[in-house]
């Protein structure tokens, strides 16, 4: 049985209209403001909160964003009881390198105890929660290129999408779509992608003959900035790093 996502037609609407590289990645950078806007918040007072960060904690990119935040005393606390849990997990760990008789015995000790570090630093409580809207933005945008004959033109004319999220988007789309929509959609959406690249290729290429002495009083047809979209039309913002499983 397929599953049946929250639909988000406001924000993906609104999203269609911004006219920017990819409005997945703009929802995204949004929902990841959030994220950490929850996470330094008054929230990480209350017990179930402070349990579940202590369980799953954040991945080094969201870790730092939080570091930045500006909320030292929302930070403080939540770190102050996730050195107390790391405590416990190495401890024991760290006793057996002091116990050690030999170096191979010491290295081995020393090598569970990153073990148990990297174990502690997988799943991202920040990370998942951006994912859950994904999956709700992605499965929306399917939804209305189905159900909404103006989305779909909307989208026909829009900037399309970062190569990141059209993988998304795709991954997503048998949720919504089935058949011949499915078949049509994956097309339309993959076409969509290798036109905004070529558009963008274009982009940068003039970018690369602005810098030439014979066109420097041409003009820049919006070219200015062409360099870094061409990076993030690949690798996409926002980017989901580790939700957890
Ligand atoms: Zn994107
Ligand atoms: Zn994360």
């Amino acid at each position: 049985m397929k599953v049946q996502l929250q639909l988000e037609t406001i924000p993906v609407w609104d999203g269609v209209k911004e006219g920017s590289e990819c409005f997945i990645c703009s929802l995204m950078k949004k929902a990841e403001e959030d994220g950490i806007r929850y996470y330094l918040s008054s929230a990480v007072m209350t017990p179930e909160v402070r349990v579940e960060m202590n369980r799953h904690g954040f991945c080094p990119h969201h870790s730092a964003m939080l570091a930045e935040g500006g909320k030292p005393q929302s930070l403080a606390l939540a770190m102050d009881t996730y050195y107390e849990e790391n405590r416990k997990i190495f401890s024991p760990l760290a006793e057996k390198v002091q116990s050690a008789g030999n170096s191979r015995k010491a290295m081995k000790a020393a090598e569970a105890l990153f073990a148990a570090a990297h174990e502690r630093e997988k799943g991202c409580l920040i990370c998942s929660r951006m994912n859950e809207r994904l999956l709700r933005y992605c499965y929306t945008v399917a939804s209305l290129w189905r159900d909404d004959q103006d989305f779909r033109r909307a989208l026909e004319d829009s900037k399309g999408f970062c190569l990141h999220h059209t993988e998304a988007l795709l991954n997503i789309a048998g949720e919504a779509l089935s058949g011949d929509d499915l078949l049509e959609y994956t097309k339309f959406i993959i076409s969509l992608l290798m036109k905004n690249l070529d558009r963008v290729q274009h982009d940068d290429w003039w970018m690369t003959q602005k810098y030439k002495s014979e066109n420097k009083d041409k003009l820049w047809n919006g070219c200015e900035d062409a360099q870094k979209r061409a990076v993030y039309k690949l690798i996409g913002e926002g980017r989901v790093i580790d939700p957890v499983r």
